[in-house]
């Protein structure tokens, strides 16, 4: 994780790096801010610039030895701590490493609700037990392997059971170049003994501006929705990400469908459809267009042989790949994209939607069928 893959905050990275360029790190640090906000990945960017081997004026250099073990979050002298939902008393972070990485790396922005929907948890209560306390006194008391620092990031802390005071010492003096690095949501539900002996980071809510500028340059989100969801998400980027995810669930249901009606030339179902689109509000209809410029884009990728840079979740991948393989040609995928092209044109510039959408859908079943036609007659004529 480094500086730059952070959404916003600039301030808290700023101050951060001056930190480190100070040579005024201090060994224990309490990361708190609301869920969704990056406490977490900004921690463990911090962490990643402390041992980076070639570190850069204003971020970690990404390409050393320790960076790219902590870009897979497993460099020896990267320690973490969660809360689990542990089936034995004997069971510790450790226990759950794999998935610990494998959700983290899947999303660095998760809530507790997602850690718990990964583990299979139920209804479980969510704890950091003594078992783990004692892991962790243990594993810091080691030697530094490959790096200066030895680095624990203890995520949510609210969570230490009252044992957690086992750990009051080791805080208070750690071993020689040891960094504790707590990430709080809640500053009301950690125990006040931890909380008074470390030094407080403070990490915002995200702006709307923020999670706007994410949504349209990660996800090519049009700028007005963006910020629909950006006030929605209040801060959170999670809750941004989900929402913008159902936007494209939405989206592709929607689009898949309407390319089965003009395939099938299904004119009357189609005038129902249109009606659908038309009343969807010119925002939403834009970005049903971008979801299916999109789309064809990556059915463009599979057609090419570049099925690996699909970026697609996996139904509507399975989808494209066998739309790709039974019905697209690569000049039909570029006359669809150019028609969605120009209706995003006129919506934008609102044009009367049922009329547009009705005279997309024609110009769809002509592109579809005209191929279709000319393949029959090309393989009448092979035979
Ligand atoms: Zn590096």
């Amino acid at each position: 994780m480094q500086f730059r893959d952070i959404v916003g905050q600039n301030e808290v990275k700023k101050h951060l790096l001056r930190t480190v360029q100070e040579n005024r790190i201090s060994h224990a640090q309490l990361f708190l801010g609301p869920e969704g906000s990056g406490s977490l990945p900004i921690a463990l960017a911090y962490a990643q610039y402390i041992s980076c081997q070639n570190r850069q004026v204003d971020d970690s250099c990404g390409e050393c030895a320790s960076c790219r073990k902590y870009q897979k979050l497993i460099h020896p002298d990267l320690h973490f701590s969660y809360p689990f939902f542990a089936k034995h008393k004997e069971d510790t972070a450790l226990t759950f490493l794999n998935a610990w990485r494998e959700a983290f790396l899947a999303n660095p922005y998760l809530g507790l609700d997602e850690w718990r929907s990964q583990l299979d948890a139920e209804n479980k209560q969510a704890n950091i037990n003594i078992a783990e306390c004692h892991q962790i006194i243990q594993k810091l008391s080691l030697k530094p392997f490959e790096s200066e620092y030895k680095v624990l990031i203890m995520w949510l802390p609210e969570y230490l059971d009252k044992e957690g005071n086992t750990l009051l010492k080791i805080i208070e003096e750690p071993p020689q170049k040891t960094l504790f690095l707590l990430v709080a949501q809640n500053q009301d539900q950690i125990l006040n003994t931890i909380l008074s002996r470390t030094q407080l980071v403070k990490v915002n809510r995200l702006t709307d501006e923020d999670i706007r500028d994410y949504l349209v340059k990660t996800h090519h989100v049009d700028a007005g929705r963006a910020m629909q969801i950006a006030y929605l998400s209040d801060g959170n980027l999670q809750t941004a990400r989900n929402l913008y995810r159902e936007d494209a669930n939405n989206n592709f249901e929607l689009f898949s469908n309407w390319l089965r009606l003009c395939f099938g030339n299904k004119v009357s179902q189609l005038t129902d459809y249109v009606e659908t689109l038309a009343k969807m509000g010119r925002e939403n209809q834009k970005d049903f267009l971008r979801y299916g410029i999109h789309f064809i884009r990556e059915c463009i990728l599979i057609l090419s042989g570049a099925e690996k840079l699909v970026r697609l979740p996996s139904a509507e991948r399975e989808v494209a790949i066998n739309f790709s393989a039974k019905v697209l040609k690569l000049n039909q995928a570029d006359a669809i994209i150019s028609e969605l092209e120009k209706a995003h044109y006129h919506i934008e510039r609102n044009a009367n939607p049922k009329i547009l959408f009705l005279d997309v859908s024609l110009q769809l079943i002509k592109i579809l069928k005209f191929n279709t036609l000319r393949q029959t007659a090309d393989s009448i004529i092979l035979q």
